[in-house]
């Protein structure tokens, strides 16, 4: 099967003509092409998002609500295929997939289509001398380019506020996990959403990445990706002046007092640990646990752990399906060879995982825990993105929060205590973006999003995201 790109309101191959393989992580087998697109294929969507813009740009907020909505609609009737197909790209199971990646789909795209009625503009009254508006402005034409670890759920992120604001979209989902955004490219048309409004273009990210990148006439950038491809983003882009947002790596701590609710600490501290496989930015990496109990939710934790199961992510008793690609697998296990160096001892997991028949050659590793590593090594810093998280005690608040903000990253912390003071003054003493006391993953979409430090500059969420996708104009009336 060859998935196409959706350009000027069609599905079309690259100029091209090449393809590229598309795997299925959880067997290791090709099982369809994605266009091998370059900046030509860039070119052409940008013509065909330029002469969208003028009539977008112009209709109503009603019209372009009511078309995204449609678009919701079409996820939800189609959840069964998108979540299935979101396993299959992906080799996270499908139960996860049919749970939170698709309804969020949708979630997004309605959030955005009605958040657009309710987004007002500020006035400031100079005491009456003058009267001063702003002006919320489409930008015009936009990029959208987001990673492959929540592919649809990350893509339509992006994409709903930029289309609600009323700016046309070339978009690029991950290479490694593009059948959704083809899927939902078929569901945009079904939608009757008008041709060149959203142009999706698939390919390797340093072709049609860079190439959205450096086109001259793409005034404003939405990436969410590693910290590395955020770097040379910003280096290409700053010359031209575009607006970017970027949302980066994390390495999280999750704290864990001694007055915690036990329980539910070590209950969330399992999912925020390994959903996912490990493979979501706001998972809890590095685990603090005050002195008192770390003993007791140690072994309370590495049993939990050492019960999940690996296996077929199309098996509803699986915990952890596949990690996205055998590239991908190598590096995690590179992390848990390097923490081994480091001095780390292994209290479970550490193995890949060898299934039988069609899965004999798919990606699968062990959830692992880690303990006996310094705060600072490198295993400590560095981002995993996989099934592996490190334990550590500590012994004071003040210990705790040094630790927890001494890597480069500053994405989310989980601070678990039933002292509400407590969680408080962690939440203001920690260098990081989003701050969950007592709970992980809690989600309101109209809340600011995104890192401090190398975890990226500005903040999706709400009429953050029409913010980014606006541009402000002030007029002033002398009364
Ligand atoms: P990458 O940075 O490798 O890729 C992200 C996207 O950028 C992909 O579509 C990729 O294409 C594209 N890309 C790659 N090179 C370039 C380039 N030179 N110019 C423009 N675009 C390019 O990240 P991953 O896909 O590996 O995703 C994992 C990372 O994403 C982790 O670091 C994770 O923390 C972060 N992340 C951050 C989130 C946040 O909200 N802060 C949320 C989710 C993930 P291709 O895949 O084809 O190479």
């Amino acid at each position: 099967m060859n998935i196409q790109n959706y350009i000027g309101g069609a599905l079309i191959n690259p100029k091209g003509e090449l393809f590229l393989d598309n795997y299925n992580p959880a067997t290791g087998k090709v099982y369809s092409y994605i266009p091998d697109s370059t900046e030509e294929d860039i070119n052409n969507a940008f013509k065909a998002a330029k002469n969208a813009f003028p009539t977008w740009s112009k209709t109503t907020k009603e019209e372009r609500f009511k078309v995204m909505m449609r678009i919701a609609d079409l996820i939800e009737e189609r959840h069964d295929e998108l979540a299935l197909a979101e396993s299959t790209d992906n080799g996270k199971p499908v139960k996860l997939a049919s749970h939170v990646d698709i309804p969020r789909a949708a979630s997004n795209i309605r959030f955005f289509a009605t958040a657009i009625l309710h987004y007002a503009s500020e006035s400031h009254d100079m005491d009456g001398a003058a009267i001063n508006y702003t002006l919320r402005k489409p930008i015009g034409v936009v990029g959208c380019i987001s990673p492959w670890n929540l592919p649809l759920y990350l893509f339509t992120w992006k994409i709903a506020p930029a289309l609600a604001a009323g700016n046309t979209v070339i978009a690029k989902p991950s290479e490694v996990t593009p059948m959704t955004a083809y899927l939902f490219s078929k569901i945009c048309i079904e939608a009757g959403l008008p041709e060149g409004v959203l142009n999706i273009v698939h390919g390797l990210g340093a072709n049609v990445g860079a190439a959205i990148t450096a086109h001259e006439g793409i005034k404003a950038i939405s990436f969410t990706g590693g910290t590395e491809t955020g770097k040379t983003i910003a280096k290409v882009a700053a010359p031209m002046f575009k607006k970017l947002s970027l949302e980066l790596g994390g390495k999280n701590p999750n704290i864990i007092f001694a007055d915690c609710d036990f329980e539910q600490a070590l209950r969330t501290s399992v999912m925020s640990s390994f959903a996912n496989q490990g493979q979501i930015c706001l998972c809890g990496s590095r685990i603090f646990v005050e002195r008192p109990i770390y003993e007791k939710f140690k072994t309370a934790f590495v049993a939990k752990v050492s019960r999940l199961k690996v296996g077929d992510p199309n098996d509803p008793t699986s915990n952890l399906g596949a990690l996205v690609s055998k590239e991908h697998l190598e590096k995690v296990k590179g992390y848990i060879a390097l923490a081994q160096e480091e001095g780390g001892t292994i209290l479970t997991g550490g193995n890949q995982v060898y299934l039988d028949g069609a899965l004999a050659d798919g990606n699968y590793l062990e959830p692992t825990v880690i303990e006996g590593l310094s705060y600072n090594c490198r295993t400590n810093q560095e981002e995993i993105f996989g099934p592996v998280v490190t334990i550590m005690p500590f012994d004071t608040e003040e210990e705790v929060t040094d630790f927890a903000n001494s890597t480069e990253y500053g994405l989310a912390a989980t601070v678990w205590t039933q002292d509400i003071s407590k969680g408080n003054r962690m939440a203001a003493n920690l260098q990081s973006g989003i701050v969950w006391v007592n709970c992980w993953l809690l989600r309101d979409l109209r809340t600011p999003f995104g890192g401090v430090k190398n975890s990226g500059v500005g903040r999706e969420g709400g009429f953050n995201a029409l913010n980014f996708f606006t541009e402000p104009t002030n007029v002033c009336i002398k009364v």
